[in-house]
């Protein structure tokens, strides 16, 4: 599926094909952190179809307990995360985050990773009071 990313100041701006078979929630610890949120939504494009269509994202360089490093992309400006890929200057991969995309809508998670440290309010909000406009 071919999608369309964007920062919420919109000066970066991207595309890719990605397979929505591969969408995946991570619910480890360091994505709660660098996300501000119980977990991340993520998709993998292969760095072929990656195609950064405007602006320089800024790079955060993750050290994982286990001593991998991953490089973390993401807007200067505004924050947003966009993507993240090995520790290389010619990555195979772009791991999307999906929440940027277009879309996101159409990306449901497919399978969920680090399920140890999920957080348990997070796995069913659907019973939750909604409160529309806020
Ligand atoms: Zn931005
Ligand atoms: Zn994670």
């Amino acid at each position: 599926m071919k999608v369309n990313g964007a920062c919420h100041c919109k000066e970066i701006t991207y595309e890719a094909e990605v397979d929505p078979a591969r969408v995946t929630i991570c619910n480890c610890t360091d994505c709660q952190v660098l996300t501000g949120s119980p977990f991340r939504v993520s998709v993998p494009a292969s760095a072929e179809t990656f195609r950064l269509l405007a602006g320089k994202p800024s790079v955060y360089v993750k050290t994982a307990d286990s001593g991998a490093k991953r490089r973390h992309f993401f807007c200067p400006k505004c924050g947003t995360p966009v993507s993240a890929t090995a520790d290389s200057d010619s990555p195979e991969n772009y791991t999307l985050r999906v929440g940027g995309l277009v879309e996101r809508a159409r990306l449901p998670p497919k399978r969920q990773i680090w399920c140890r440290s999920a957080l348990p309010w997070a796995q069913d909000v659907s019973g939750i009071p909604g409160i529309d406009g806020q």
